[in-house]
């Protein structure tokens, strides 16, 4: 029997105790804890509460960040302005090119602390000629957690989190993820979860990072991809090529392992039938069905599997999967059922986890922190069904101005047949023209690609 809905939460908030902040609450974590489902609160209460959030954030920002105040006078717009709801979209909105923008060296901490909102702990950098990983590292060992993205440029973007952001963060995709699958038991003792990712201790890539949360919840975590990755080895891979053969060849045998180490461990838990929960990278499962599939195997998981994904649907350089289509492979190979598997749309900008329903699989927006806004080319917003540039205000940020103009393009879909109260984004996002293709997943596909693109030996 599965447990109320009521009582699934209550259990997870237990869970996440240590990632819920100490009151009293702001506006901000009132919209963040308070509602049992942020895909499913009543249109009026999430918008106030949406709106006291973001409004709450904006004033952080334009009293504590001289250069977003700056660009805010520049546009003629003060906290005073934001009187309800239908002046939100007054509020400036930084383009996500803006986080790229970064000079090097020690000149890279200052533009860091220029970003900053409010006031940087003392960061002690010992090199004299720092490299981006130094900067950062040193601004991690102050207390901050920096985390980056990247593009296929090798350029990447820059995110400044402090510890209070970094939490609701991580408690804001951990309570999306948990919400659309229940009732799937993600505390007992036989729960087994893979981090289809890099390892979030070693790594500041957001999308490895955020994962932290996964080993927090369930009982028995691992991931997919243990060694350390930095922007140097990204940016060896970006570049397309190792340095020498050697290090090619050792990559190979560790891509290799990656995936032969993913494949046992599906089949140790349909065998032992564990309950297994799979985050991450599609393109590490697709390869590991495709290896099933060569040796004649399926599974049975059921509804003991449930698999998230996330960052991307690259699988090769010119091809993608569509969603759809993964997820009736994925039920054809390993029997896990299909409102068991689904996908989310976040960015390393954003602390906003965008994720499908079971039911319909459409992308579901959390209603009470976050507020949408698709652009067409002169910054107008455009509305339901038409395909426009995406942006977004999130309460979630003390540390940054995070409301953004993205690269991707969507289209907003309005109300979902699943009956929740929460506006979706059509499935298929797309990179705009003219952006790099980029993401949690494509940094990870990159590195991997060297010798999983197809023809293996
Ligand atoms: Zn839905």
């Amino acid at each position: 029997m599965a447990m109320e809905f009521k009582e699934y939460m209550k259990k997870f908030n237990e869970i996440m105790e240590p990632y819920i902040l100490p009151k009293p609450w702001s506006p901000v974590e009132e919209a963040l804890y308070k509602p049992l489902n942020f895909f499913d609160t009543p249109k009026k209460e999430a918008e106030e509460m949406r709106f006291k959030a973001i409004k709450y954030t904006f004033k952080h920002h334009y009293e504590n960040n001289a250069f977003y105040q700056k660009f805010c006078k520049e546009n003629n717009v003060t906290p005073d302005d934001i009187k309800s709801v239908d002046d939100l979209y007054k509020i400036p909105l930084l383009e996500d090119k803006f986080f790229k923008d970064y000079p090097s060296g020690k000149e890279f901490a200052l533009w860091l602390a220029n970003i900053f909102t409010g006031k940087l702990p003392n960061v002690v950098i010992n090199k004299k000629k720092p490299s981006f990983e130094d900067v950062i590292t040193a601004f991690n060992k102050a207390g901050l957690i920096i985390s980056y993205s990247s593009g296929t440029s090798g350029r990447h973007t820059v995110i400044p989190r402090d510890k209070k952001t970094w939490l609701r963060s991580q408690y804001a995709l951990a309570k999306s993820v948990v919400t659309m699958i229940y009732p799937f038991p993600f505390w007992k003792e036989n729960v087994y979860a893979q981090w289809l990712m890099s390892n979030p201790f070693k790594t500041n890539i957001f999308a490895g990072k955020i994962g932290e949360v996964v080993y927090h919840i369930v009982k028995n975590p691992d991931c997919a991809i243990d060694r350390q990755v930095t922007a140097e080895l990204i940016r060896q891979a970006m570049m397309g090529g190792f340095k020498s053969k050697v290090i090619q060849m050792a990559m190979k045998r560790e891509n290799k392992k990656t995936i032969n180490k993913l494949v046992r461990w599906l089949k140790e838990r349909d065998k032992n039938k564990d309950l297994a929960g799979m985050l991450g990278a599609p393109f590490l499962l697709h390869f590991a069905m495709n290896k099933l599939e060569e040796e004649g195997v399926t599974l049975n998981m059921e509804d003991r599997g449930a698999i998230v994904t996330g960052g991307g649907w690259k699988i090769y350089e010119h091809e993608r999967i569509p969603v759809k289509e993964f997820r009736k492979r994925t039920n054809e190979i390993l029997g896990i059922v299909e409102n068991q598997i689904l996908d989310l749309y976040a960015m390393v900008e954003g602390n906003g986890f965008i994720i499908h329903c079971p039911e319909e699989h459409a992308l579901h927006i959390p209603s009470t922190y976050y507020y949408p806004l698709v652009l067409d080319k002169n910054g107008e917003a455009v509305g339901e069904g038409e395909e426009g540039r995406f942006a977004f205000l999130d309460a979630l940020s003390s540390s940054y101005p995070s409301f953004i103009i993205t690269g991707d393009n969507v289209k907003l879909n309005g109300e979902c047949s699943c009956g929740r109260n929460s506006i979706t984004l059509h499935p298929e996002v797309r990179r705009a023209a003219g952006e790099e293709m980029r993401g949690c997943a494509e940094e990870m596909r990159k590195m991997l690609a060297v010798d999983l693109s197809g023809k293996n030996d």
